[in-house]
């Protein structure tokens, strides 16, 4: 496992009120610039059909994933059979984040520890 996490940030479609407070370009730009990941990626919807070809794409075995999104829960029902499909495993590969109703610097926070005990 040489590289870094990636972090990816579900976006529930720009539309969800969880994510009004949240100034998603900082926090990418943030995640990318201050922190140790590989790179940084946001899809505007991962729990729908493109979202499930997103995971198959561009998952591998073995690499990991911080996620920002919804209720961990939710995110496990959603896109573990995907991941499962190629090999992934939701529970030793992703690291979801409940981002929801969160500030910018709050989510920032909660990303940044989150990689800091990934990495460790
Ligand atoms: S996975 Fe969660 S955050 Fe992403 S679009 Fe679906 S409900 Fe919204």
């Amino acid at each position: 496992m040489a590289e870094k996490p990636i972090f990816v940030m579900c976006y529930c479609t720009g539309e969800c009120p969880g994510f009004r407070d949240l100034n998603l370009w900082q926090l990418m730009n943030r995640v990318r610039t201050e922190m140790d990941v590989e790179f940084d990626i946001v899809h505007p919807q991962l729990c729908v059909d493109d979202g499930e070809r997103f995971w198959k794409y561009f998952a591998r075995p073995g690499h990991r994933y911080v996620v920002g999104g919804c209720d961990p829960r939710m995110q496990r029902k959603m896109f573990k059979d995907a991941l499962a499909e190629i090999g992934v495993d939701f529970d030793q590969n992703i690291v979801p984040l409940d981002l929801r109703n969160m500030s910018t610097e709050d989510a920032i926070d909660k990303v940044r520890q989150a990689l800091a005990t990934l990495n460790k």
